[in-house]
């Protein structure tokens, strides 16, 4: 975001609570977040600190059935070429992400957003800082950017509307990371679907996956995600239940796991999926997780996160240069829009969950196969679904699963499993 910014002559001050380099989740990018981050002139860092070059991601079932999704980019005429993306470890990719951004011109402040500031009529106007070296500073804002993550903290202190819990709330993830993995069986120079970067996707049943992410030439982050129901069932440590689970969800990942010894802490997110329909208006607006969360399955969120900065730095400006002053909510336009885009990843995580046959089917099709991978790189904005047949026969497939109670319900507070119901 604050590089965004600095792009638009806007220099902002960041405000930041941890210290870097510091433990993060989510390592893997789709292929238009790769683009961001060229387009940033981020290249050279990313193949400097030898990220692995993601190719794309194999989606393996239990029985074996699989599916591939390359990464690809559209050309200047329309048409799909191979490219490659990263996977980070992000303890150092947001460290380095931090020194650059001041290194452009970013102001910073190393503390706690505690209380927001409101004036009369509602409009954010800054924020109460506790700083790391134990003073309290009043920050005063004409644009406030919450970009808190998961700690959604506007949501907290009752600006945006309520958080409702997204479809896949009652998930936890669970993970660590391993060495000595099998990777890049048969890679011939050719194959990209065999290439030792690249992500893998296992399920068992529905709602019940692993992800296999590598990090290094050595490392792999593995992370199982499961109902947290079934997770509580198992009586087990988070260490032991990721164990066994990395031992016996799908053949293939067993096979690949050579060595069950964690190298970090097994560490777990639960409840991560919610959602937040009005998060802007009159000197402020969220970005990134910090509004919508659906699931991490397919990898979108550093690249939601990234892509939403970047949309919203131009509506900034344009707001601090007095378009839309008077209204009550002077971004609405851009909120719709990111709004929008996300509706396509949840029928696209739906559908997955719906109809997994089905899925891999539109995956593999080739009436579909192309705008499937347009979607799995990122490229879901301004889409509309008339101009779009996958988008078109992933929201079908998703509202039938949702229809016929295949799928847990939209607001499940308390509701338990659904799906189980049906
Ligand atoms: C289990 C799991 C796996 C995931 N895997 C992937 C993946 O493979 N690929 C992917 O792209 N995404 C993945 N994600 C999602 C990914 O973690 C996020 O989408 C991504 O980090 C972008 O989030 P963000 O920028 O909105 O927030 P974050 O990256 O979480 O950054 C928020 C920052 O705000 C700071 N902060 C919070 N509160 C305050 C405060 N009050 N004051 C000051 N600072 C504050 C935090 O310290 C933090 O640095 C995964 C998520 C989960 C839960």
């Amino acid at each position: 975001m604050a590089m965004y910014l600095l792009e638009q002559g806007i220099t902002p001050l960041v405000i930041e609570k941890e210290t870097f380099p510091r433990y993060h989740i989510g390592e893997s990018m789709t292929g238009e977040a790769g683009n961001l981050l060229r387009a940033l002139g981020l290249e050279d860092l990313l193949v400097r600190n030898a990220h692995p070059r993601k190719q794309g991601v194999n989606v393996v079932a239990r029985n074996g059935n699989s599916w591939w999704v390359p990464v690809m980019k559209r050309n200047d005429e329309h048409q799909l070429e191979p490219a490659q993306t990263w996977q980070v470890r992000r303890s150092d990719f947001d460290r380095d992400m931090m020194a650059e951004t001041i290194r452009r011109g970013a102001k910073w402040i190393s503390g706690r957003a505690m209380q927001v500031r409101r004036s009369g009529d509602g409009t954010v106007t800054g924020a109460q800082v506790k700083c790391d070296d134990g003073s309290t500073v009043e920050v005063e804002s004409e644009v406030l950017v919450d970009a808190s993550g998961q700690f959604t903290w506007l949501a907290h202190q009752g600006v945006t509307s309520a958080k409702n819990p997204g479809r896949y709330d009652k998930q936890i993830a669970i993970f660590s990371q391993v060495r000595n993995t099998i990777r890049g069986e048969g890679w011939d120079g050719k194959d990209r679907s065999k290439h030792p970067d690249n992500t893998y996707i296992f399920y068992a049943d529905q709602y019940h996956w692993a992800w296999f992410i590598p990090l290094d030439d050595d490392v792999v982050s593995v992370g199982v995600v499961s109902p947290s129901s079934y997770f509580s069932s198992k009586g087990e440590s988070r260490e032991e239940f990721l164990r066994r689970e990395l031992a016996e969800l799908n053949p293939d990942m067993t096979r690949r796991l050579k060595d069950l010894t964690l190298i970090e802490e097994a560490r777990a997110i639960p409840n991560y999926s919610y959602h937040i329909t009005e998060f802007t208006g009159k000197g402020w607006m969220c970005i990134g997780d910090t509004h919508r969360f659906i699931d991490p399955i397919f990898s979108f969120g550093l690249y939601v996160s990234m892509k939403e900065a970047q949309f919203a730095a131009p509506a900034i400006k344009r707001y601090l240069a007095g378009e839309g002053r008077d209204l009550p909510n002077p971004f609405i336009d851009h909120m719709r829009r990111m709004e929008g885009a996300i509706d396509h990843l949840q029928d696209l995580i739906d559908g997955f969950w719906g109809a997994s046959t089905s899925f891999a089917y539109l995956v593999n099709n080739p009436r579909t196969r192309e705008q499937l991978i347009d979607l799995f790189a990122g490229r879901i904005y301004d889409v509309t679904p008339e101009s779009h047949p996958a988008i078109l026969e992933l929201r079908a497939l998703a509202e039938k699963a949702r229809n016929s109670g295949v799928l847990w319900g939209e607001d499940r507070r308390g509701s338990g499993f659904l799906a189980a119901s049906a």
